[in-house]
């Protein structure tokens, strides 16, 4: 991956029990990606063109990135659950006006001398790393949904929908292996952020909560996250993730309680920030400020 945040995403890779194969997230679109892709294959003494299937667990670049040329070049088909190929195909009508930033900034009550950071953000084509996808959509050849087995002759692969990430984030598990692929649903090292997706209607908060029960249920499985390592102990790592969250909800809720009509600037300055509040700025400043409205409405729900 770019950039010295995280050094690498993990793509999997499946033999079904006739010979194809099968990808789950290729990972970041690059042509070094693509060599390693192709010089692995190989030593399974397979081509680009034995794969059948790309399945994505999310929309995020990390994860997806490499999909249009994977499809394109193997003739697989390329999957994911429908609300990410909803927020793909929607995402030019999505990018930010200046005006609907103004009015943001209105209401999370952002001093008018950071204003201009926020704005900068809606002007401009800069992908950040983790919160949007390449400006041209992939193909989608089949939409998922929730319970939905995967054609994986030799596997009992099943979608879990686990929106909180990402409105449409997948899990996969087979019951039979005893494993649960996790995108970065629960991730070993780290705990992924949330809301970072399409827009939606509901709170991804409340959604992730609900999503981390879902995996629970199988947290005897060995986990297959996106980013870190495999591991066990899945039911374990979900409730610290979701427990982590809370925490941050709770700290909002001590505020919120003091003073309801909080404006969420002043919310987030009262916050621990990793970096400190004061030195967030452009893409992060916003991303604090709209994961702290996140926790906001948790509260006032
Ligand atoms: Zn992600």
């Amino acid at each position: 991956m770019p950039g010295e945040h995280i050094p690498c995403s993990f793509l999997y890779l499946l033999r079904d029990s006739e010979g194809g194969f099968h990808v789950v997230d290729p990972g970041w679109d690059t042509d070094a990606n693509w060599s390693a892709f192709v010089a692995a294959l190989e030593t399974l003494g397979a081509t680009p063109g034995d794969v059948r299937t790309i399945t994505a667990t999310h929309l995020h670049p990390d994860h997806l990135g490499l999909g249009r040329r994977m499809r394109d070049t193997t003739g697989a088909i390329l999957q994911l659950h429908r609300a990410e190929a909803h927020a793909l195909s929607t995402q030019a009508e999505h990018r930010p006006s200046q005006a609907s930033v103004e009015r943001q900034a209105d209401e999370w009550g952002v001093p008018a001398d950071r204003r201009h950071e926020l704005l900068a953000l809606a002007l401009t084509d800069e992908v950040p790393a983790d919160g949007a996808a390449a400006d041209e959509p992939p193909v989608v050849d089949r939409l998922l949904d929730d319970g939905d087995r995967l054609d994986v002759p030799g596997f009992e692969l099943v979608a879990i929908h686990t929106p909180g990430h990402t409105p449409g984030h997948l899990c996969l598990r087979d019951d039979a292996r005893s494993l649960l692929v996790t995108g970065d649903h629960v991730l070993p090292t780290m705990f992924a952020g949330l809301g970072l997706g399409g827009p939606t209607e509901s709170n991804a908060l409340a959604d992730y909560v609900d999503s981390v029960a879902r995996v629970t249920a199988f947290g005897d499985h060995e986990a297959l996250p996106g980013h870190g390592y495999r591991f066990t102990g899945l039911g374990e790592r979900a409730e610290a993730s979701a427990a982590h969250h809370l925490a941050r909800t709770a700290e909002v809720a001590r505020i919120v309680g003091q003073d309801p009509a909080t404006p969420v600037w002043q919310i987030a300055a009262q916050l621990t920030w990793t970096a400190g509040f004061e030195n967030l700025a452009g893409f992060m400043l916003f991303s604090a400020l709209s994961q702290t409205e996140m926790h906001r409405d948790y509260v006032r729900r």
